[in-house]
């Protein structure tokens, strides 16, 4: 069978959760016995996301070939279970930057290079060669940006053509659109809608489906209306209405018939969906027995897209849990040793975040030394690793002020640094260590217990690593290697054996969480705060029967 290309275009507002839609679509076909990708396309001109900050375009989502990608990649991987790579994100600056250094290996030679067609055949070989490794039957491309930008432009020109090199019955064009209720007039608006139709229809890629975002219930005649105004048929309309968890969508796509749709359309041989996982996992969300809450200790807090892929990781966890995980969102910068106490006292577990530069570290360093002296389940992910042990080193080790050379370039005890081989890199964009590293496992610690295995693979982003000159002394100390690298011998996992639950990590094991397979680490780190809270709770209890009547 030909692979079958959908691209799914964005209307009237951004934000819309054209990524969502992307990947429940997605869930839905694989769950129908197809293999599917998906692929956004982003119209920036950076060549990837790695070097912006996480205020502008939040998470960077790494790859196990480690492309540092957008963050819908992360909803990608785990709605559908499958791993993405650097072929699943590409950026209008990647698209430019490959043709130029082309058109200077006088690849075009004595051609003019232009938009049309060099830039649309690059963008067009990025979509099909997705297609062309036979692994997929379905590849899903989501064009970031909303139609009528201009940067958008060349995008819908290259999904234009590929309608017509591959055939029209092998692609579908799904245009996700908002119908927005006007509370003066008492109703559903549908006029943005066709204006948006009407924008993409012009640019030659009218849409086969429509999916129209709204707070309200879409009734059948405003749904003919839509229909007969933007040129599909009624059943083609699909109502996608605001949901309470995000993996409500594809349970909702289903029952509005995205799938019967597209499969219809594109001809695709396609079993009945089995969702009856899915199903169960979003009843574990919806009707949690237990709730706990967790801080989550960064510099990022008022933007949580931020910390998605961790977010998303402590729901998976907890729903293996059945518990319900609240954050407590602390800014790093706003804590001190002195009001550790009153910010962090009615937590039962303690997450301290990634991060790069020296802004909220010793916020960060008060979480974790209040987390190790109150026995309070911590998790330290890369930075908050790295955190975990200057703080060890400070406080248990006699080494006074000890640092990261990311901070402190002059300190005594540099437990932090980094690799001698690292040191003449001066590029920032994609030279840090990124992407899958193996790791061995150290018997007779909770990330042994945890994983129920001694090899993992675990992706990676960063600069700085433990300090190998300094590791004796830290263990002798009482610190705990539990995981290490044994190509290069880096520490991978660290851990505090007198401590009930303490794990800092250098690689990123939100990026691997997905709906199928919750990340046992998260999953652990709940429950070891489930348990604390257990104790308090029962505590409490005997202390109030101990009160004289
Ligand atoms: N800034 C640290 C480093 O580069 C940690 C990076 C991170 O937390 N992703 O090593």
């Amino acid at each position: 069978m030909a692979t079958k290309y959908i691209f799914v275009t964005g209307g009237v507002a951004s934000s819309l959760g054209k990524g969502i839609i992307c990947a429940s679509l997605g869930r839905l076909l694989i769950s129908r016995g197809l293999r599917v990708t998906v692929q956004k396309l982003d119209p920036y001109i950076n060549v990837d996301p790695g070097t912006m900050n996480p205020y502008e375009h939040g998470e960077v989502y790494v790859t196990d070939d480690g492309a540092e990608t957008d963050l819908d990649l992360g909803h990608y991987e785990r709605f559908l279970g499958i791993k993405t790579s650097q072929q699943n994100n590409v950026t209008t600056g990647r698209i430019y930057y490959d043709v130029i250094k082309k058109e200077r290996q006088g690849v075009y030679l004595g051609k003019t290079v232009q938009v049309i067609p060099h830039i649309t055949d690059e963008i067009k070989s990025h979509v099909l060669s997705l297609g062309s490794s036979e692994n997929y039957d379905v590849v899903i491309t989501e064009i970031g940006g909303t139609v009528g930008d201009i940067e958008s432009l060349p995008y819908i020109e290259a999904m234009r053509q590929l309608r017509y090199d591959v055939g029209r019955k092998n692609t579908l064009s799904i245009h996700l659109t908002l119908v927005p209720y006007l509370a003066a007039a008492g109703e559903l608006k549908t006029k943005p809608t066709q204006h948006s139709v009407k924008t993409l229809s012009e640019s030659g890629l009218s849409p086969d489906i429509l999916v129209c975002r709204s707070e309200y219930e879409i009734d059948s005649s405003i749904r003919r209306k839509i229909a007969q105004f933007c040129n599909v048929e009624i059943e083609d309309v699909i109502a996608s209405l605001d949901a309470e968890s995000i993996y409500e969508v594809p349970l909702l796509m289903l029952e509005e018939g995205l799938d019967k749709r597209v499969i219809e359309k594109l001809n695709l041989p396609a079993k009945n969906a089995d969702l009856t996982k899915w199903k169960n996992f979003v009843d574990k969300i919806k009707y949690p027995s237990h709730v706990i809450e967790i801080a989550l200790v960064g510099k990022y807090v008022e933007h949580h897209d931020a910390y998605k892929s961790i977010v998303e990781a402590l729901i998976h966890g907890g729903t293996m849990n059945d518990t319900k995980v609240n954050i407590s969102w602390v800014q790093s910068e706003d804590l001190t040793d002195e009001n550790v106490d009153e910010m962090l006292g009615s937590v039962t577990g303690i997450l301290v975040a990634p991060g790069f530069g020296d802004r909220g570290i010793d916020g960060k360093l008060a979480a974790v030394k209040y987390a190790r002296e109150n026995d309070i389940p911590f998790f330290g992910i890369c930075l908050g690793m790295q955190c975990a042990v200057i703080e060890y080193a400070r406080n248990c080790a006699n080494m006074k002020n000890a640092h990261s050379t990311e901070f402190d370039e002059t300190t005594e005890f540099p437990v932090i640094d980094y690799m001698p081989d690292q040191r003449d890199i001066t590029d920032k964009g994609g030279t840090m260590r990124l992407g899958t590293y193996h790791c061995e496992l150290i018997e007779d610690t909770n990330s042994m217990l945890a994983y129920g295995e001694k090899e993992i693979q675990e992706r990676h982003r960063h600069r700085f690593e433990v300090n190998n000159e300094l590791r004796d002394e830290l263990i002798k100390n009482g610190l705990k290697i539990a995981g290490i690298n044994p190509e290069r011998d880096l520490v991978e996992i660290i851990e505090i054996k007198s401590h009930p639950w303490f794990v800092g990590v250098q690689f990123h094991p939100e990026l691997k969480s997905t709906v199928g397979e919750p990340h046992p680490l998260f999953t652990a780190f709940v429950k070891a705060s489930l348990k604390l809270q257990r104790e308090k709770l029962s505590n409490e209890s005997v202390a109030e029967q101990n009160q004289p009547v």
